[in-house]
């Protein structure tokens, strides 16, 4: 959002009246908070990665002979596009075997990103939301959305699928960061019911304290921070959260119980 109210303002600040570029900006901007400005990039990640591509893909697909030379390679490396399509059970392996590779994976290069270095010059971006929501899961600088991105891509590289495969890996893979992100613990979420599955309540005790508590760098499960002992942070907060609730519980049970018995001397 611009701190200007007028585009008056805006011209006495820049000394100068603004160029056609920037009272379009002016007007687009003025009102709109920086948050919603930023969610843009969604908008804009979608369209470029649908349009841009596809000129080169609708040329691979009629593969003229006056192209063949420039073709690197005779088709994309691993990944079937054709029938049989793959059994539920195939896919549930392979889906099995992604989300371990890209957790443990995830697990360095996230831990990697919280060393002084990483973490002032790419990763604090991601943490400017201490209380975050959905998403905040690509709120990130670019280089963090590469970086942290790899190792989802590891899986399908190590165990080649089919295409139908990697879009359903591709849309859990969001899904869990969407839920890491979201706030809510609701009890009933189908994903809690997965053997150490971490999160909104794991990630967001990790954003809550950012890089001063080393805690929770999983992205998915909770069992690499158990292995490698950056849960304790985390076991800590939640004794705490226990004791208190108890604590909160025991002194109404108190209350209560002298209101009765005031009742009956009365
Ligand atoms: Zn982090
Ligand atoms: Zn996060």
């Amino acid at each position: 959002m611009l701190p200007y109210a007028t585009a008056g303002e805006a011209e006495a600040a820049l000394g100068r009246a603004m160029t056609w570029a920037e009272a379009a900006w002016f007007r687009y901007s003025v009102a709109t908070p920086d948050y919603y400005l930023y969610c843009h990039h969604i908008v804009i990640f979608l369209v470029v990665y649908t349009l841009a591509p596809l000129p080169l893909a609708v040329l691979q697909l009629r593969a003229p002979a006056i192209l063949l030379p420039y073709k690197l390679q005779p088709r994309m490396v691993g990944i079937r596009t054709g029938l049989p399509l793959p059994s539920a059970g195939e896919t549930a392996a392979q889906m099995a075997v992604y989300l371990l590779l890209e957790d443990y994976l995830g697990y360095w290069v996230h831990r990697l990103l919280h060393t002084k270095w990483g973490y002032e010059k790419i990763h604090h971006v991601h943490h400017e939301f201490t209380a975050p929501v959905g998403y905040v899961g690509l709120y990130a600088h670019w280089s963090d959305v590469l970086i942290i991105g790899f190792p989802a891509f590891v899986g399908p590289a190590v165990v080649p699928c089919h295409m139908t495969t990697l879009w359903l890996w591709f849309v859990i893979r969001q899904l869990a960061l969407i839920d890491a992100h979201d706030g809510f613990d609701f009890p009933l979420n189908p994903a809690n019911f997965i053997p150490f599955y971490g999160g909104a309540p794991h990630h967001d005790y990790h954003h809550r304290v950012g890089r001063k508590s080393q805690s929770n760098f999983a992205s998915v499960f909770t069992f690499c921070d158990y292995i490698y002992g950056t849960h304790k942070g985390y076991m800590f907060h939640k004794a705490s959260l226990a004791k208190l609730k108890e604590m909160a519980q025991n002194s109404t049970e108190k209350r209560e119980t002298m209101n009765f018995i005031g009742g009956k001397q009365a």
